[in-house]
């Protein structure tokens, strides 16, 4: 048993299962050792190779929206992934120009320009 997404459960039912598993002699594994183990689960799972979910948190950018070029946008696109097929984005504050930075995400892009994102650890 390993957790990516530890917010989906109770903390108590999380160390139930731990305790089910040491009682069990069976040691979780952790999250670097599942990734190895089960890959494809994990990108089906996660959409984050390894690498980049253990850079970011579980934060997202959230929702971007700018009207008549004010508001909030993530843009650029650096320091591409080859497993996963993220890119770095910088969430700004936009009037006319992004003038206020807002953080650094590690962005998948799907279709109909919906994306999912999560924030660096090092700004
Ligand atoms: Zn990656």
């Amino acid at each position: 048993m390993v957790v990516l997404r530890e917010w989906e459960f109770l903390p108590e039912v999380i160390g139930w299962a731990r305790e089910e598993l040491a009682r069990r002699q069976r040691p979780a594994p952790s999250a670097e050792e599942y990734w190895r183990e089960f890959r494809d689960e994990w990108l089906r799972t996660i959409g984050f190779c390894y690498d980049c979910w253990s850079q970011t948190t579980d934060e997202s950018p959230g929702n971007t929206r700018t009207v008549n070029l004010i508001g909030t946008a993530i843009t650029g696109e650096v320091d591409p992934c080859g497993v996963c097929r993220s890119t770095v984005k910088t969430k700004a504050f936009w009037i006319v120009f992004p003038l206020i930075p807002l953080g650094r995400y590690r962005v998948i892009r799907f279709a109909g320009n919906r994306y999912a994102g999560r924030k660096l650890k090092v700004q």
